[in-house]
């Protein structure tokens, strides 16, 4: 994998912002200018936009990366964290998923509360603010089980940041205790639920949820969900999987989607790509899928998003895992301004074939960053910045600890890529 950093500035605004802005469409221009000034954009002005090439495409993302820069200056961001899933066993039979399993697959697995505990207590050992927590869906799972695993986390470390359980868990949960959504939400929250992950979105559209997922929850139970969540005090992250079976036109009622809830609730902290990995997956094999996105998509949807939440969700995260970091850094010059986090256990996205590891250490987040001329910070799950870095020697020795030594158990792939 190339690592030259010159490279990748230069091939990020290269082949398709070779053409100087200035060439682009008098519509293109006319619609970006109107994103500027902060005007909502229609349907028809964000397709022209998602559906853009050469000099048009070129100019989306240089205005993608002008926006980037009014709103979060040159600061690239990035979270110490954990991911745990404390179980791959799962009904719900997702055709992008390679990780659920039936209960009684060789494979299966499901960790108890004493392991979950250790899994977090060992990443805040080596500097995690966060554990991430996602898991399938046994049929056999009691209700309170996320109410206990929060439980646990929090006596053992009460300062750990909890990002746990996707609107189809939470659906879960609440269809196994029976407790209104509002009250299950709360409960969660007295427990010590930091925030929740806004996965389980993947194309917010019934039509194609029904491709990708028919036991999935629906979009309007998702949006209930993420709008409950948000008004009961939990912040969340959004999401969309891309690269599949979808248009162009799916992601602008997506991405609007998102903008709508986030002008109303504001409980939005990012908006994550997440570009679809189709090895080993039924939806590629027999799906009708494509196989995943090249290059220029993926640039193209992480300046977009960034164009029509302008003004609205301030942050734009690369998934490096489905990216890997060569790429990453392109997506940093298209509008992202966040790296997501170290990890330390990544198995949702190797399930079904990434191959692009489990662990980023923040030294080399950092030294990714500064290749490409950028200042690299450690951030909090909302975003409040912990470690600025000023210069490397300050950072070494602030945040000098061990690489994390996984169980061999953890080699295991994990919680796929839309849930
Ligand atoms: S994506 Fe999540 S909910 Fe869907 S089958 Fe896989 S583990 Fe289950």
């Amino acid at each position: 994998m190339p690592s030259s950093t010159a490279q990748h500035s230069s091939s990020a605004s290269g082949s398709s912002s070779s053409t100087a802005p200035g060439a682009a469409s008098p519509a293109i221009r006319e619609i970006l200018a109107s994103a500027a000034r902060g005007e909502e954009l229609s349907f028809e002005q964000a397709h022209l936009l998602a559906t853009s090439t050469g000099a048009d495409l070129a100019a989306l993302i240089a205005a993608a990366d002008q926006f980037r820069r009014e709103t979060c200056g040159d600061t690239i961001t990035y979270i110490v964290n954990r991911n745990i899933n404390f179980t791959n066993v799962c009904f719900v039979g997702c055709s992008f998923c390679g990780f659920g399993h039936g209960p009684n697959a060789p494979d299966a697995y499901s960790h108890s509360l004493e392991d979950i505990v250790a899994k977090a207590r060992a990443a805040w050992n080596v500097g995690a603010s966060e554990v991430c927590i996602q898991g399938g869906l046994p049929r056999d799972l009691d209700g309170y089980f996320y109410r206990d695993i929060l439980r646990a986390i929090k006596r053992a470390l009460p300062a750990m940041h909890i990002h746990a359980f996707s609107p189809m868990e939470i659906s879960y949960g609440v269809e196994k205790t029976g407790l209104p959504l509002r009250d299950y939400l709360r409960m969660l929250k007295d427990e010590g639920l930091g925030s929740i992950p806004g996965t389980a979105a993947e194309i917010l559209d019934d039509r194609i949820r029904k491709q990708l997922s028919p036991n999935k929850l629906p979009v309007a139970r998702w949006v209930e969900i993420i709008t409950a969540a948000h008004e009961t005090g939990i912040r969340t992250t959004s999401t969309m999987m891309y690269g599949h079976v979808e248009e162009p036109a799916d992601w602008v009622r997506h991405i609007q989607l998102l903008r709508g809830i986030q002008k109303r609730t504001g409980g939005f902290t990012e908006f994550v790509p997440l570009g679809f990995i189709h090895d080993k997956t039924r939806l590629f094999r027999i799906g009708g899928a494509r196989p995943g996105a090249a290059r220029e998509e993926h640039l193209r949807v992480h300046a977009l998003a960034r164009v029509l939440l302008h003004g609205a969700i301030p942050n734009i995260q690369v998934s490096w895992v489905k990216l890997g970091l060569d790429l990453s850094l392109d997506c940093f010059a298209a509008g992202a301004n966040d790296f997501g986090g170290t990890l330390m256990e990544e198995s949702i996205s190797k399930s079904a074939g990434a191959t692009f590891g489990e662990y980023v250490s923040p030294e080399e987040f950092r030294a990714r960053i500064r290749s490409i001329g950028r200042a690299p910070a450690e951030r909090s799950t909302t975003y409040a910045i912990r470690n600025r870095f000023e210069s490397e020697a300050v950072s070494a020795s602030a945040t000098a600890q061990p690489r994390p030594q996984l169980a061999p158990a953890e080699s295991r792939v994990a919680h796929p890529q839309g849930s």
